[in-house]
């Protein structure tokens, strides 16, 4: 389920020993991988370099991260780009040596960081992986299809359940809308690689197809989840009116970018001693509290990079400046009006070392799953490089289990599609939850506002539910029903963590709390939350 840069590499290795069917919701590269813009980071000098990557990793994730999963990433992780890099992935290189250029981003101790086409590294990846995986005979895409149940049977997942994501199924000889149909697959191994959950909040740098749904499907399942307060808030999206809220990347203060406020000041010597180069959740709160006044009305930062000389930022930058250009912004001339926006989830799917989940059958990779290996805090640039190496760990995973195919009927089962009336229904059921979780579960909470979101939640699921009551069925919908799901794990996961560390801030509890909370949460199948040492 997913075909991003976990779930492509997982199918590479799989189709060396099986069939291998992709399913995708949108087409091939339309992913959180392909967006990504400043880079992957992999210490390629040696033991000293990899040992000091898995020093930054473990620092930034705020005492919880699990430490042999940060081990597996950054030792493994030279051999999965090497091997990327042999398979067609072009990385910028310095034109006279021919040597790969590596860049430095917030909280990492040296350069690391590989980039493509400048600010483009993602699609690079993704484009190289889909036509490697591509060539493969065993290899099938099921593109704007979209997974929306898993089958278990004795405590297994022995199928999942598959619709078109384009819309209704279209009669085309008789010119009528057919029935919705969902087709169920037997599968002796399902992979869940289908990314984050940006989505559930309004302001978010995600594309839309970041709605949650594997996250949403395992729970629905029976399976673990983990860590599910650790949203990673970016500082820097683009806060103009009616644009979306499109990335900034650090990579932009790793090349020198101070922060401004409307005063004018470079207002991050007041929160850490790096500077713009504190971790992420650190600067994205400083944004937030610079941006804001007295009366909690909304005030001005920017990025300012009119000082940076040393450096053609429109050829370092061109998709960013392209976009900005767009705008009538400048890198190279104007300050550039910034503010948070939900980025990358640090929970998910609870996983061991090699994918599996607490579900047999079923497993987890890339950002979809929580291995520990974030902590509470991601270190930048680490989760391309964790869905190459974990979507390798878990794909090796599933062959060793060696599951049986139970097969079963192809059946495929038919609802009745929502009208135009539901369906706006619906995008404002969607539109009312992701405002109640920017404002109740965002950068600050307090058990008063995790109360009201919950609230918020609740009713948007009973609403969604109704329409699935009446045996109706669409993409949103079911979009909308995971998004809630989703949406109840972070509140639930929030409320019970009640210290502040890494992402996850509370206003009510504004100290770290290592005496009770250097653990991990866990929700099980039954939707409580607990916590748990690794
Ligand atoms: C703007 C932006 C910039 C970023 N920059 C960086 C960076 O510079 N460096 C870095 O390391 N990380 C970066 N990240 C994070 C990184 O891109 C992601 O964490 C990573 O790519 C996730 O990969 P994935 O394979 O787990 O999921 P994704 O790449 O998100 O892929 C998910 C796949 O699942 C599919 N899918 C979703 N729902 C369903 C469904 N119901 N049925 C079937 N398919 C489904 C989607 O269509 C997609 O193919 C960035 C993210 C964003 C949004």
């Amino acid at each position: 389920m997913g075909a991003g840069v976990a779930g492509l590499r997982a199918a590479v290795e799989l189709a060396r020993h099986g069939d291998v069917l992709v399913v995708t919701k949108e087409a091939l590269g339309e992913s959180n991988t392909h967006y990504a813009q400043g880079g992957i980071a992999v210490a390629m000098e040696g033991d000293e370099d990899v040992a000091l990557h898995l020093e930054d990793t473990v620092n930034a994730g705020s005492g919880i991260v699990y430490r042999a999963a940060a081990a597996a990433l950054v030792s493994e992780g030279p051999v999965r780009v090497a091997e990327l890099i042999e398979w067609g992935a072009e990385f910028d290189r310095d034109k006279k040596q021919g040597e790969l250029l590596r860049t430095r981003e917030g909280a990492h101790s040296r350069p690391r960081i590989l980039h493509a086409n400048g600010d483009a590294t993602g699609a690079e990846i993704s484009r190289s992986l889909a036509a490697f995986a591509r060539v493969h005979k065993r290899i099938r895409f099921a593109e704007w299809s979209m997974l929306t149940g898993l089958v278990v049977d004795g405590g297994r997942v022995v199928a999942a359940d598959v619709a078109s994501a384009s819309g209704f199924a279209i009669d085309h000889k008789h010119h009528r809308i057919r029935t919705y149909t969902h087709t169920r697959v037997a599968a002796r191994a399902v992979l869940i690689a289908a990314g984050g959950a940006g989505q559930v909040y309004s302001d978010t740098t995600n594309p839309t197809v970041a709605t949650g749904d594997g996250i949403a499907l395992a729970a629905e399942a029976g399976a673990e989840l983990a860590d599910m307060e650790f949203y990673q808030f970016h500082p820097t999206a683009l806060s103009l009116p009616g644009a979306p809220r499109f990335l900034l990347s650090e990579a932009l203060r790793g090349e020198g970018a101070y922060l401004r406020n409307d005063r004018g000041e470079r207002f991050m010597e007041r929160y850490h001693a790096k500077l713009e180069l504190a971790p992420r959740d650190v600067v994205a709160r400083a944004i937030a509290s610079e941006g804001m006044d007295e009366q909690g009305g909304m005030r001005l930062v920017y990025l300012d990079m009119r000082h940076v000389r040393n450096l053609d930022l429109h050829k370092r930058f061109p998709g960013i400046s392209a976009f900005l250009a767009q705008h009538s912004l400048d890198l190279a001339r104007d300050l550039i009006p910034v503010r948070p926006a939900a980025h990358y989830l640090m929970g998910g799917i609870k996983t061991d070392m090699v994918g599996r989940t607490s579900l047999g059958g079923l497993y987890a990779a890339g950002e979809a799953a929580c291995t520990g290996v974030h902590g509470a805090n991601r270190l930048a640039s680490n989760s391309l490089l964790e869905g190459l190496v974990f979507g390798a760990r878990a794909a090796q995973a599933m062959l060793d289990d060696d599951l049986p195919l139970i097969p079963g009927d192809a059946e495929e089962v038919k609802y009745t599609p929502l009208s135009s009336q539901e369906e706006k229904q619906v995008e404002a059921v969607i539109g009312r939850l992701q405002a109640g979780m920017w404002a109740n579960a965002g950068l600050l909470r307090e058990e008063e506002t995790l109360r009201q979101g919950l609230a918020v939640q609740s009713a948007c699921a009973d609403e969604l539910a109704e329409l699935t009551g009446q045996g109706k069925r669409s993409r949103r919908l079911a979009e909308g029903r995971g998004m809630c799901r989703v949406a109840n794990a972070i509140l639930q996961a929030a409320l019970a963590r009640t210290e502040s560390r890494g992402a996850h801030f509370r206003k009510d509890y504004p100290k770290r709390d290592d005496v009770n909370f250097l653990k991990h949460s866990v929700m099980g199948g039954d939707g409580r939350v607990g916590f748990e040492e690794w």
